[in-house]
């Protein structure tokens, strides 16, 4: 571990020290503050202290990965002082919804691709401190090994693990899983849960949209979010659906009422109602553009049932565009299945241009192909709403559907027909294309709900990687930026709150997720003027600007806007979260 060298420490005579605790008005916690040395002594900034409240002036003075002192500290020593000139303390950010998972793992030894992958630097960038793990239903098994091999590697943010519902599904009911499971099977799941638990999972998540989740009925989640619950866990929860059809569904192909966001909605809270086990409704959106303006029907179903007590909660991202967005094929699963399922000679790629071509020959294929194509751009967000990314005729990048649409004469419909006959012939819809399928209405009133925390849904990054969302960048800086500071859509302490004292309280971590005596030392320093998120779509892998410092755990994980690569992560489990062995200032 790189140990940074003290700055400007200030020596205080003895007399100083006399004179302050001889002070009639000289309280405990200055006679203590007093008396320092810190690990860390964080000074002259302003605390924004995650509760929502505004931003106080202290000092925040930290040893042993602990905040152990808050207050005028201007006469402490320490072995690292670092002055903050009105910069803002924050507590390091709690990503709800992560998928660091999948670099979390990754072997390798210090300064190696592995290790810096292992620091999450696209997270920890943002001030991130802990990530949740396992998401969508998808979970290393068993956790304990799953514990075992990150506690070895050594990991950059504070971590927390969930069973997947998905993963224990899948193994309970191996190949033989489109239907719902037998009462034996739930009961085989639920050990499974229960084994998680006791290895020390916060809870459990769903992939409802996903396979195998798609096929378990309500009945089935009961009894293992009741499981996950009896622990104090969570159940936090993908959708069936996120506009008014599932991702997996074709007007062609499936049967008609598929399940909607609204059911979903229905379903999470009598889950939550009927266990009284706190759910989130993860990522909440109302997605496509026939389904804009949703959030006032979801957001009002969520407060009614909140209201009667239902311990129902959502988290979301400051973005208009999914993750799935980024990879829009117009041409429709199925038929993009269907061609890659076709015999050729060995190393030959797939021709989706020829394939297409013949279909629409047919008549009766090329109406469903031309509905199911109809269908998918208003899903995406429209005509206006799909940009083009990339495309072997690099004059189109960055047009919309529409703007070629015009250009071209020719409807949306067969705009993507071209695309897919002019374009990259081995590639899926012949050109990468981004859908922005949420609408900002919807985005920034989800933002704004004090039950609605910030998440990512990011994974880990690296810059050199190939496309990723902007979102791995730059979450937790855009919600500040854009929805507190400018846009104005919620306060920028309401902001700070929804990325840190909530989702602790949700999660049940009893010593993050604020800047406060005897809380974990995991913070973050921000220069709200130069606060910004840099990633773009067409670039995502640019660092936000304006978050100074991050301390995770008392180390330096971001030092004067610099990564350090350190791995000071725990993995924490909810028994540790809970029973808040933290020293505090007055236990000295
Ligand atoms: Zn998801």
């Amino acid at each position: 571990m790189r140990r940074s060298a003290p700055t400007r420490s200030l020596r205080v005579p003895v007399v100083a020290l006399l004179g302050l605790a001889l002070h009639g008005g000289a309280t405990r916690l200055e006679a203590q503050a007093a008396e320092g040395p810190y690990d860390v002594l964080l000074r002259g900034g302003r605390v924004i202290d995650g509760t929502g409240n505004p931003w106080f002036r202290a000092d925040v003075g930290i040893r042993d990965g602990r905040i152990v002192a808050l207050g005028d500290l201007s006469a402490a020593t320490a072995a690292r002082t670092v002055e903050l000139e009105g910069r803002y303390v924050v507590p390091g950010f709690i990503d709800l919804h992560s998928h660091a998972d999948e670099g979390l793992g990754e072997e390798g030894a210090p300064g190696s691709p592995g290790a810096r992958r292992r620091a999450v630097p696209n997270m920890v960038s943002q001030g991130v401190t802990t990530v949740v793990v396992n998401q969508d239903g998808r979970s290393g098994w068993p956790i304990a090994d799953q514990r075992t091999r990150l506690e070895r590697l050594g990991i950059g943010p504070n971590t927390a693990l969930l069973v997947g519902h998905n993963t224990v599904r899948g193994l309970v009911l191996g190949d033989d899983y489109r239907r719902p499971a037998t009462p034996s099977e739930v009961e085989r799941m639920r050990d499974m849960v229960r084994q998680g638990m006791e290895e020390g999972a916060f809870g459990l998540s769903a992939g409802l949209e996903y396979v195998p989740g798609r096929w378990s009925e309500t009945s089935e989640l009961f009894p293992l979010v009741e499981e996950a619950g009896r622990g104090g866990g969570i159940y936090i929860v993908h959708e069936r659906s996120s506009g008014l059809t599932p991702m997996w569904y074709w007007p062609s192909q499936d049967d008609p009422d598929p399940p909607t966001m609204i059911e979903t909605i229905l379903e999470d809270i009598e889950i939550a109602e009927t266990t009284g086990v706190t759910t989130v409704a993860t990522h909440i959106k109302a997605r496509g553009s026939d389904f804009w303006g949703a959030s006032r029907i979801l957001i009002q179903l969520i407060e009614r049932a909140r209201a009667r007590g239902v311990p129902i909660w959502a988290d979301s991202y400051p973005y208009n565009t999914t993750g799935s967005d980024g990879t829009t094929v117009l041409i429709p699963d199925w038929f993009v299945q269907r061609v890659s399922r076709e015999e050729r000679s060995p190393g030959e790629r797939p021709d989706f241009a020829a394939a297409l071509r013949a279909a629409l020959d047919d008549p009766e294929l090329a109406r469903e192909l031309r509905g199911d194509i109809t269908h998918e751009i208003g899903r995406r967000g429209g005509p206006d709403n799909l940009v083009i990314m990339d495309h072997p005729d690099s004059a189109l990048v960055g047009r919309s559907l529409q703007s070629l649409s015009e250009e071209m004469g020719l409807s949306p419909v067969e705009v993507a027909i071209r695309l897919q006959l002019d374009g990259d012939r081995g590639r899926p819809g012949g050109a990468r294309i981004r859908g922005f399928s949420l609408s900002e209405i919807d985005v920034e009133a989800f933002a704004a709900r004090p039950w609605v925390a910030t998440a990512s849904d990011a994974g880990v990054a690296l810059p050199g990687d190939g496309p990723v969302h902007a979102r791995y960048y730059g979450t937790f800086p855009r919600k500040l930026r854009r929805y507190a500071l400018d846009g104005g859509v919620l306060s920028l302490e309401g902001a700070v709150r929804s990325a840190t004292s909530l989702p602790a309280q949700i999660l049940g971590l009893r010593d993050r997720g604020m800047v406060r005596e005897g809380f974990a030392a995991d913070v973050a320093v921000l220069d709200l003027d130069r606060l910004e998120d840099r990633a773009t779509f067409f670039e995502p892998h640019q660092y936000a600007a304006g978050i100074d410092y991050v301390l995770i755990n008392g180390r330096f994980a971001v030092d004067g806007g610099r990564l350090t690569y350190e791995l000071p992560g725990t993995i924490l489990t909810p028994s540790d979260a809970r029973s808040r062995t933290a020293r505090t200032v007055s236990d000295r």
